[in-house]
């Protein structure tokens, strides 16, 4: 079989053996396969993610000086089963599966290791545990998005976004618009999207933002000022003031009356802001511009260093979490809102190429007015990334 190997950051289509399925696995063919904005890292910054790895107790991902076939977003048809599966899912039935598999030696990252590789290649070998049959006779183009979208779900169950919510996006390549998307399934009314490139805005209107920014002309965090927000110190001292007094006025002891309030949830309105870039700065420009208050996910990746003022956040109290990946209930889900119809996220895809293109692919990655997701089709000769006409 053909497969695309990443080694000292150079790409080549290589001829390799078809894989084998271990027990409870599976060889699937690949009929789509996502190029992530993590897979355009790795390229060149294999290394520091191994060492991250390594660091937190996984030493087998990718090295730079290693042969790594990329590829975890992927969907494929059941080609054969290996020893002791269930095999509920007949041989040709379109599938997807969480990029996890497990060996003697441990569980390993689909695409990510030298160990397991990944989808850029005309056939993989998945975990049939993590394995979900294709429902309703889904687009193969939008089952492969079940990856990227359960990771933007994720980030959105984790932000605890609730519809009265003002949802701030910051940055709109393919993870804030996902981000995007899975806000306006939840049914949030006020979707803020932000980035500096008009492509990348128009995608997100598309998504369905409701008001978008361009953050060299405006700041996104007063799109939608007027909504309760906290924009200051002395505004939340004197909510303080003004709430304990207010409760005083009550016949019951006002200590009773703010508990009670706190049980039912209620305190100072704040939005919930999604950081979806991963470049240095970016954590710092949204505790200096966000309102008091806000809860901050970090769903982009930066794999260096990164400064902040603890003390900025800390007079604004801000709820700064980090996330990653999902759960396999949560892919599950994912995959069944994309086939009920529920998010669509066919303006994320912008291209589609052959193994033969994958080079060219990552380079028109590079430019954001262009592209935002490329998916590879093993079967397709298209050396350049361009929409198929299907
Ligand atoms: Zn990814």
């Amino acid at each position: 079989m053909k497969a695309v190997v990443c080694r000292h950051a150079e790409l080549e289509i290589v001829e390799r053996p078809q894989p084998t399925p271990g027990s409870g696995q599976v060889r699937l063919q690949v009929l789509r396969c996502g190029i992530c904005g993590s897979d355009l890292h790795a390229r060149h910054g294999l290394d520091d993610w191994a060492d991250l790895a390594e660091q937190a107790g996984y030493d087998r991902f990718g090295r730079s000086h290693e042969p790594v076939v990329f590829g975890h977003e992927f969907c494929g048809e059941v080609a054969e089963y290996g020893r002791e599966c269930r095999r509920d899912v007949p041989t040709g039935a379109p599938v997807v599966a969480l990029p996890l598999i497990r060996g003697a030696k441990g569980v390993d990252a689909v695409g990510l290791s030298v160990h397991a590789p990944g989808a850029y290649a005309e056939q993989l070998v998945v975990e049939e545990s993590l394995m979900m049959p294709v429902p309703n006779g889904l687009d193969p183009d939008v089952a492969a998005m079940t990856e990227p979208m359960a990771v933007a779900w994720h980030a959105v169950r984790r932000g605890e976004v609730r519809p009265k919510h003002v949802a701030i996006v910051i940055g709109c390549g393919p993870v804030g618009l996902g981000v995007i998307l899975m806000l306006k399934a939840r049914g949030v009314r006020a979707v803020v999207a932000s980035d500096f490139s008009p492509g990348r805005r128009a995608l997100a209107k598309a998504c369905g933002a409701d008001v978008v920014v361009d953050p060299a002309e405006a700041s996104p965090f007063s799109a939608m000022h007027g909504r309760g927000h906290l924009v200051d110190i002395p505004s939340a001292l004197k909510l303080a003031i003004g709430t304990r007094e207010k409760l005083g006025r009550l016949p019951f002891g006002w200590w009773h009356e703010w508990r009670l309030g706190e049980r039912l949830g209620a305190g100072p309105k704040h939005p919930v802001i999604f950081e979806c870039v991963g470049v240095p700065g970016v954590i710092e420009s949204i505790i200096e511009g966000a309102p008091l208050f806000s809860r901050v996910v970090v769903v982009g990746v930066c794999v260096g260093p990164d400064r902040f003022r603890p003390a900025m956040a800390i007079n604004k109290e801000i709820d700064l979490r980090f996330v990653v990946g999902y759960t396999p209930l949560e892919f599950r889900d994912t995959l069944h809102m994309l086939a009920e119809g529920e998010v669509d996220p066919r303006p994320l895809i912008t291209g589609e190429v052959g193994l033969e293109g994958v080079d060219k692919a990552f380079s028109a990655l590079a430019d954001p007015e262009r592209h935002a997701k490329i998916l590879i089709d093993p079967h397709s000769t298209a050396a350049e990334p361009s929409l198929p006409t299907r």
